[in-house]
């Protein structure tokens, strides 16, 4: 995850992390042992026991890159930018305006509206278009929160959740009782928690879909099965399931579920809320009255053009997709386990996304296996990739320990992802553990 729009979004703990050192240039981690917490850059962290020193070999930007950070976002697939591109120019109207070229630009919004509601199963009218997935939670919370009935004064949420539901669950006015329910070592959501965490006091249910650091997949159909029983509206971040794997909102019975383009190959900066049809929010954005009054602003056209024609290209791949890219993760992991000495999975073993693969190397750091290993992108399970000590509240919500939540990484594999990228990331992982580990040895000694 990133600070500053990456893949928890900003936090006010998350300081943004500084350039990479220079080609050649020699960083130091520190790893803090006396559980003392220091705020320091990110290659400079206060170190009480032991100090990894780790020669750059290059900064590895550019060419010869493997990208394994699916996750967090996404390149614009080629159909996608060549649906978007006549929207920006030459068909440069706003979908507001009552002439042609605005005509022009509301019909291309309305075909991307369908594109969207038929990738996960509902009605184009049920569709909002949103800046992307944290509005969308924001909008669904918030929104559900103003027009609940005066009795109903609780929100559930699960301890893996996004921050972008999280915190705007926290922020809710004047919320008192917002309840976590605990997930199991897998990062799936403990139903008889859930369970025993409702009644009718509880406004919203928002549960995430598939779990963004781990991958885990929760039973959706379950939770709302059992939220409905007491008659809470029920919201999920499917954020990292859509686009990757299939779902009907119908089979979920849902109530509200967002979601966002540019985690599967469309654009950045804009999403979804699927709004089931009688549910009923408030706006959070008032003004022109845009998407029906629910969320004002002039539409951003070549955006949601742009997820419509990702939101219509996953629906075509989707069945595709899936099956390779996971035989190429499973045996990605195999791999990893049968070169690199402590080694361990986190996650599900079986109900995980197609693409997502979070492992633990025992004994080492994962900011520092990052940023020796410069040409790999992939991600630290924890809350923000700078220099932030606070260890993934979701790998301590599965029940590991901070130092063991610090030496974890995330791998997003992609649709162009090679087999050959992924054995030469285990070779280039192969040999960065080592190395730290070498020299943790030596400092230790
Ligand atoms: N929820 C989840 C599960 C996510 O992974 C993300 C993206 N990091 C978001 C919400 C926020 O999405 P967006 O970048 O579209 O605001």
């Amino acid at each position: 995850m990133t600070c500053g729009g990456g893949e928890d979004g900003p936090a006010p703990w998350c300081h943004p992390r500084p350039p990479r050192p220079d080609s050649g240039s020699i960083g130091v981690c520190f790893r803090n042992t006396m559980g003392s917490e220091r705020h320091a850059p990110w290659h400079l962290r206060t170190n009480v026991h032991m100090v990894f020193v780790v020669i750059f070999a290059s900064d590895g930007g550019g060419a010869g890159m493997i990208y394994l950070d699916h996750n967090a976002t996404t390149p614009v697939a080629d159909e996608v930018l060549g649906a978007m591109l006549p929207w920006f120019q030459s068909d440069f109207g706003n979908a507001s305006s009552a002439h042609i070229p605005g005509r022009r630009a509301a019909a291309a919004v309305e075909h991307a509206r369908e594109q969207v509601a038929s990738l996960i199963g509902a009605a184009p009218g049920e569709i909002v278009f949103t800046s992307g997935a944290t509005e969308a939670n924001n909008l669904a919370l918030q929104g559900a929160w103003a027009v609940r009935p005066s009795t109903r004064d609780r929100v559930v949420v699960s301890a893996v959740e996004h921050k972008a539901v999280l915190e705007a669950a926290a922020e809710l006015p004047g919320i008192t009782d917002v309840t976590v329910v605990p997930v199991d070592r897998h990062g799936r959501i403990d139903l008889s928690a859930l369970e025993k965490s409702l009644d009718d006091r509880v406004a919203i249910v928002s549960i995430i879909a598939a779990n963004n650091e781990v991958g885990t997949l929760n039973p959706i159909a379950d939770v709302t099965r059992l939220a409905k029983a007491v008659g809470a509206v029920v919201h999920t971040d499917a954020t990292q399931w859509v686009g990757k794997q299939s779902l009907a909102v119908d089979d979920w019975n849902v109530d509200l579920l967002s979601l966002s383009a540019h985690k599967f190959y469309g654009p950045k900066g804009v999403g979804a809320l699927f709004l089931r049809r009688g549910q009923r929010i408030v706006p959070s954005l008032y003004g022109g009255g845009q998407e029906r009054g629910i969320r004002s602003g002039t539409l951003n056209v070549p955006g949601i053009v742009g997820l419509g024609a990702a939101a219509e290209l996953a629906a075509r791949r989707l069945a595709n997709d899936e099956a390779p890219l996971k035989q190429m993760r499973d045996i990605f992991f195999l791999e990893l386990e049968s070169t690199i000495p402590g080694v361990s999975l986190n996650g599900h073993p079986t109900d995980r996304l197609c693409n997502t693969l979070n492992v633990r190397f025992e004994g080492v750091e994962g900011e520092a296996i990052l940023a020796s290993t410069p040409e790999l992108a992939a991600s630290t399970g924890s809350a923000c990739e700078s220099a932030s000590p606070t260890p993934s509240h979701v790998l301590l919500a599965m029940g590991l320990g901070r130092e063991a939540a610090d030496e974890c990484l995330r791998f997003s594999l992609g649709r162009d992802t090679t087999n050959a990228e992924l054995h030469e990331a285990v070779r280039l992982l192969e040999a960065t553990v080592a190395r730290v580990r070498a020299l943790t040895a030596v400092m230790g000694s």
